[in-house]
């Protein structure tokens, strides 16, 4: 494969490591691939497709690989930019180079008593993550990540270098940010960080028998929770697995996580009270069988949800929706047994707030979201099919980007105005397409 000079051809060990993916379930296949270490590389990278007139696709960390199209016949790059992380402990800025998850970042963060509003896995990669909006358990309090961002530095695909930001390629800023992909290779995000001390915390944990009465509670909570909390009720069915603890291993419960900031020390005793407002009306009705919310340093804050720390093959379905009601709760808690979670996301709070200078997608109007997943294979797709009936009367017709892990899966992220202009901004961008497979579908 001489004539696409830096990609490499499978069956060598820089294709295999190119072609890396968290998402087993998705084959990974591409004509050539290669990991660029440099903005230097990426460039070059970008115009040897160019020369070979075949498509670039970019991967980070391939948690999303299967959201957009198959990549056959398309060249792969992976941006893995060799440079140090840049706080900028005044300004309470990061620049983060392409390549990094945010369990690499968060570390250089939290030194400076800052974080970022990233998400609940270590394994995802920031600027993916950033990119489709992001959601996190911080959103409530500081809205959606896409808004932390300040600037973009992005290799487009006549090779040029720019920044794209509120004052530079402002068009090409607001369309980066939400606008599905397809804009060029971005090797380096500037985001504003937070001021974090402490943060309560946690998990609570009881039978999914107690799931019918428990649910709605929680939900009725959601409506005056204040936005310091941000929480994520799921119906876990986990394996017997002997690293997970024992009122975990092989059993079905109802499991409530979350975090609530104490941006300083003096916020950490209003913090315990919020979460005393969210577990006493649920703990009067039954008693958990876990409860571990507790004060953490931030850096805690991506382990609590237990994400798989290791590459896995999954399958989901998720969706913006409305409030369930009786009817809506007792066909949801119920459906999917072989998936592994069945969750609700609460959103509100800053999540509904448009971001200063906020992007194409800055903010979500739903209070909820809803997301399940399961180990890939035929009972799983069954029972994807079976949880996205459940909650079709709820839904909004809007879906979170960063959770539509499935090509097929119907999405849609804002309303057609203004995806006429995110589309004429890609046009303008990249006018022969070289980027166009990366652009995940909006199928209403
Ligand atoms: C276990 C798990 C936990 C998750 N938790 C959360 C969460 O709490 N909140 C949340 O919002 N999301 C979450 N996600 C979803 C995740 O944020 C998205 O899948 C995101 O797109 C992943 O980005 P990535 O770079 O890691 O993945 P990739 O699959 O590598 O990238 C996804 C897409 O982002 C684009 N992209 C990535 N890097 C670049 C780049 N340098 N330049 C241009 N485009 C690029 C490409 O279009 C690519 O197709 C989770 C996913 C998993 C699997």
């Amino acid at each position: 494969m001489s004539d696409i000079g830096p990609y490499h051809s499978p069956g060598s060990p820089e294709y295999a490591e190119a072609t890396a993916s968290f998402q087993l379930a998705v084959p990974v296949e591409p004509a050539g691939a290669v990991t660029a270490r440099s903005v230097g590389e990426v460039v070059a990278a970008v115009a040897a497709a160019r020369r070979a007139g075949r498509p670039v696709r970019v991967s980070t960390t391939g948690h999303a690989m299967g959201r957009a199209a198959p990549l056959t016949g398309a060249l792969l790059l992976r941006p893995l930019i060799d440079a140090p992380v840049r706080v900028d402990p005044q300004a309470r800025t990061a620049r983060v180079p392409a390549g990094r998850t945010w369990g690499e970042v968060l570390p250089e963060l939290v030194r400076h008593g800052l974080t970022a509003v990233h998400g609940s896995s270590p394994t995802v990669g920031v600027i993916g993550y950033l990119l489709g909006g992001g959601i996190s358990f911080y959103g409530r309090r500081f809205g959606l990540a896409a808004n932390s961002v300040r600037s973009l530095t992005v290799v487009l695909a006549d090779g040029s270098v720019v920044e794209a930001s509120a004052t530079e390629q402002p068009e090409l800023f607001w369309a980066l940010r939400g606008g599905g992909g397809g804009f060029g290779v971005v090797v380096e995000a500037e985001i504003t960080l937070v001021p974090m001390h402490r943060i309560m915390t946690g998990m609570a944990v009881w039978d999914a028998a107690e799931a019918h009465r428990l649910a709605p509670v929680w939900q009725e909570w959601t409506r005056t929770a204040p936005p310091e909390i941000t929480t994520s009720l799921r119906i876990l069915s986990l394996p017997p697995d002997p690293h997970l603890p024992p009122f975990l291993a092989g059993r079905r419960v109802l499991f409530l996580d979350g975090a609530v900031t104490a941006t300083t020390e003096a916020d950490l005793p209003a913090a315990r009270r919020i979460v005393d407002g969210l577990l006493a009306p649920l703990t009067a009705l039954a008693e958990p069988v876990a409860d571990t919310w507790a004060p953490a340093p931030p850096e805690a804050l991506p382990h609590t949800h237990m994400d798989p720390p290791q590459p896995v093959p999954f399958r989901s379905t998720s969706g913006l929706i409305t409030e369930l009601d009786a009817a809506g709760w007792a066909k949801v808690l119920d459906a999917g047994p072989h998936l592994l979670a069945i969750e609700l996301r609460q959103l509100g709070g800053a999540f509904a707030e448009p971001g200063a200078d906020g992007g194409a997608l800055d903010r979500f109007a739903a209070p909820l979201m809803y997301y399940a997943v399961g180990v890939a294979g035929e009972d799983t797709a069954r029972d994807v099919v079976a949880v996205r009936s459940a909650f079709e009367p709820y839904l909004t017709g809007l879906t979170a980007p960063n959770f539509v892990e499935s090509y097929e899966q119907p999405q849609r992220t804002y309303a057609d105005e203004v995806h006429a202009r995110v589309e004429r901004i890609r046009r303008d961008t990249d006018p022969t397409g070289l980027f166009a497979g990366d652009v995940a579908p909006v199928r209403a």
